[in-house]
């Protein structure tokens, strides 16, 4: 059976990872190829926020917990960007969370899905039949399968306006010597350590389309960051970012007919990535061995 996955951010590749190792053959399309995605903008920091329904998010976490902890522990002959740091959420005390290094991570995940034989390839659609054409009818027979992981895109490729932009701005700071993380979710301000820098945040805009960062926001991000942190209040500022999360009153993972939607993780993505993977390939089914 061949799976062809839409979307190559964090939920889509991760898909396409446990699907290769099930067997199928897997082939991942998108407009946007992972570093230009929400995705790359994501602070990694492994904690669910703006996503639901509150029961499968947390048997998601769990389960995504479980593979990160996994990955931190092994040499994969490249750089995967996972470690297990230590930190303080402001609200809930002091634990242990994967952090992930986004930029680092998604190329360790390409590089995955080609060693097990996917393929990636950009690919802007206007609507998830496109991908059937001509022989649409072909590909049901044969049973082959379409993963939808394109995030907000899914409003239009899943006809669902309940996806919405829920914006959100970081600064990336240069590393001063910080090795814990630090959240404080009511804010939102966040402060997620990296090798070589540090991503701070952030804001929570619903319905706000822009990706263009706003010099007063980044002001108010890293004066909130200090308080937290004082050592950042005069770091070095490498870049500035914004990311669209798509924002969902719950995620949508379900499988109509041919086509399996898995969208809608809204600030979430990276803490709920392998969880919902591991469902995905249940719903797409055995392998065929074809
Ligand atoms: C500032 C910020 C900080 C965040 N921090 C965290 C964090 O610490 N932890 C966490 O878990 N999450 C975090 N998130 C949330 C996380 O980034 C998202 O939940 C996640 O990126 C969603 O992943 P995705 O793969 O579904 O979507 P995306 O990364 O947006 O990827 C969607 C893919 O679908 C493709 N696509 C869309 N439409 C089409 C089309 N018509 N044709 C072809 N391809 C299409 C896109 O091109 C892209 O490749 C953060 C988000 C932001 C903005």
């Amino acid at each position: 059976m061949r799976v062809i996955v839409v979307g190559a951010g964090v939920v889509g590749l991760t898909c396409a990872v446990r699907l290769l190792e099930a067997g199928h053959r897997v082939d991942v399309v998108a407009r946007d190829l992972p570093l230009e995605t929400t995705s790359a903008v994501a602070a990694g920091l492994v904690h669910p926020h703006r996503a639901g329904p509150p029961d499968l998010v947390e048997a998601w976490t769990a389960r995504s917990v479980a593979a990160y902890e996994t990955l931190s522990r092994v040499g994969t002959g490249m750089p995967h960007g996972v470690v297990l740091m230590e930190g303080t959420d402001v609200e809930h005390g002091v634990r242990v969370a994967p952090v992930v290094d986004l930029p680092v991570y998604l190329r360790w995940l390409v590089a995955r899905i080609e060693s097990l034989g996917g393929t990636l390839t950009r690919l802007n659609l206007s609507t998830l039949a496109h991908l059937g054409g001509a022989d649409r009818a072909d590909r049901a027979e044969r049973g082959d399968v379409l993963v939808n992981c394109s995030g907000l895109g899914a409003r239009l490729l899943g006809a669902d306006p309940t996806v919405v932009p829920a914006a959100g701005q970081v600064v990336v700071l240069e590393q001063v010597g910080l090795d814990r993380w630090w959240l404080d979710a009511r804010a939102p301000t966040y402060v997620v350590p990296r090798a070589r820098e540090i991503v701070v945040g952030g804001t929570d805009d619903v319905g706000e389309w822009s990706r263009t960062p706003s010099p007063a926001t980044a002001a108010d991000i890293v004066a909130r960051a200090a308080r937290l942190v004082p050592a950042l209040a005069h770091a070095r500022v490498l870049r500035h970012k914004v990311g669209l999360r798509p924002a969902r009153p719950e995620v949508r993972l379900e499988r109509v007919g041919g086509v399996v939607h898995c969208y809608g993780h809204g600030g979430a993505g990276v803490t709920l990535s392998w969880g919902c993977a591991d469902d995905v390939v249940g719903l797409v089914g055995p392998a065929s061995g074809d």
